[in-house]
């Protein structure tokens, strides 16, 4: 399952009676489309009076990006509870998921049978794979210079922006020729999105493996 608002409230409401005895004070809850988190506690800090710190602006988020069993949305919903638990009554613990929150965590784990991890963000792999089963459509500049050389760059997909890369790499008297194309093709994830005058040098072989079959667009 996919998590969504009404699922994520209604498990805080759930979980604050049976684990915190209704003592969290109701908390914005974002349900976005991370790919390198599931669930995460955010919050601000800010020094008070005698330079205490104190945590403020609690934010629980959620991915809708990743598909899992519900237990496992449940025990990530836990997860981050207790971390805004924590933040909320300023205690201090040896590290993000020290002492204090491992205790809270194994406490709840043996006396209700849950299964709640320290680590809750996606790996790596997952990530990667998350992305690539998301396709995303970019706008790929080819950059052919005049000395031979051959490059790509990333540009937002905006007509007036890639028309004022072309004309600024054109303006350096270098390059022959910028040509967009627009492709789904995840190669080219690993290059920033961007305005700048940048190009990224790669054989022509390269670029016109990756671009077979895109969209030329004119500007
Ligand atoms: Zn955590």
């Amino acid at each position: 399952m996919t998590i969504t608002q009404t699922y994520a409230q209604q498990k805080f409401d759930e979980f604050n009676k049976l684990f915190f005895d209704d003592t969290l004070p109701q908390v914005s809850i974002y349900i976005g489309k991370a790919v390198s988190y599931v669930g995460i506690c955010r919050y601000k800090r800010r020094r008070k009076l005698f330079g205490k710190e104190e945590l403020y602006d609690f934010r629980l988020c959620f991915s809708s990006s990743f598909d899992l069993p519900e237990d496992e949305w449940e025990d990530t919903i836990i997860h981050e509870m207790i971390h805004y638990y924590i933040g909320l009554k300023g205690i201090k613990d040896s590290s993000s998921h020290g002492k204090v929150f491992r205790r809270i965590m194994d406490a709840i784990n043996s006396n209700y049978g849950r299964h709640i991890r320290v680590s809750h963000k996606s790996s790596p792999e997952q990530a990667a794979k998350m992305r690539d089963t998301r396709p995303r459509v970019r706008v790929v500049a080819v950059v052919m210079l005049r000395d031979g050389r051959s490059g790509v760059k990333v540009v937002p997909r905006i007509a007036s922006r890639m028309r004022a890369y072309r004309n600024g790499l054109m303006l350096s008297g270098k390059v022959a020729s910028v040509d967009f194309y627009i492709t789904e093709d995840s190669f080219f994830a690993r290059f920033p999105n961007s305005s700048a005058l940048r190009v990224y040098f790669l054989e022509r072989d390269e670029i016109n493996r990756h671009l077979e079959g895109a969209t030329v667009i004119a500007v």
